[in-house]
């Protein structure tokens, strides 16, 4: 799942200040798993936008927001009442949620701005609700068959190819006074204990970060 976690209100407030009338839209899937669009917090958000003085003409639950084709039919149940009165949209969803929605404002002609409620860390195993592992950060190059499984670009703070930095001390990473992991340290005993530390000596190239995530798109013929 996409893991979100719920911004500072100030940060929103601040965002929104220009806008009286909101439209609140929120996440049907990974954000309510990640307790950041679930009932309880869709309730605490309009609380906190009624505290802050703003009208809340409308509210609903997108199903996935970040899939267009759900989007077009959830969109339908949004009242032309609302579309007429709104200022600014308010979304409770992950970054590709959000933008998601921009092109369906731009396929609707709505030309008003739409605000994100919540920060975006990454695709995350879930332990329990409550506790989620980023575990991925979709870079498109996945390097899982070089490292035993384990990934370099979530696991290793400064995101290295090539096993640890000078600054890894008995195993922990320098980078969070020590408290975490080094991830190279990881991989290493990973492969070590699969007996392939053949491939923790093979020199992998530099990822070519240039255009990593530039306007990407994964299109299937
Ligand atoms: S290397 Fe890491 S960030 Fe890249 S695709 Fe694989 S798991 Fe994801
Ligand atoms: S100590 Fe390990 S995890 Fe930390 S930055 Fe260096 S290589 Fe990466």
């Amino acid at each position: 799942m996409i893991v979100t976690t719920k911004k500072d209100f100030e940060e929103i407030e601040d965002a929104l200040k220009s806008y009286n009338n909101i439209i609140l839209i929120y996440c049907g899937t990974c954000s309510v798993t990640a307790q950041c669009s679930d009932e309880k917090s869709v309730n605490e958000m309009l609380e906190h936008l009624k505290n802050a003085g703003k009208n809340v003409v409308y509210h609903q639950e997108f199903k996935e927001p970040c899939d267009f084709r759900q989007d077009l039919q959830d969109w339908r149940n949004v009242p032309q009442e609302a579309l007429d009165k709104v200022d600014a949209f308010l979304i409770l969803s992950c970054g590709a949620g959000l933008q998601g929605m921009l092109d369906l404002f731009d396929r609707k002609n709505i030309v008003k701005p739409i605000f994100i409620g919540l920060n975006t860390h990454g695709i995350a195993e879930t332990e329990r609700i409550g506790r989620f592992h980023v575990k991925c950060a979709g870079c498109g190059d996945c390097l899982l068959n070089y490292t035993g499984g384990i990934c370099p670009v979530t696991s290793c703070a400064k995101g290295l190819m090539n096993g640890p930095c000078g600054g890894q001390l008995d195993g922990k990473c320098e980078v969070g006074n020590y408290e975490k992991d080094c991830g190279w340290i990881l991989i290493y005993e990973r492969l070590k204990k699969i007996g392939r530390l053949d491939l923790f000596v093979q020199l992998r190239p530099a990822f070519n970060w240039a255009d990593r995530g530039h306007q990407k798109s994964v299109v299937f013929r």
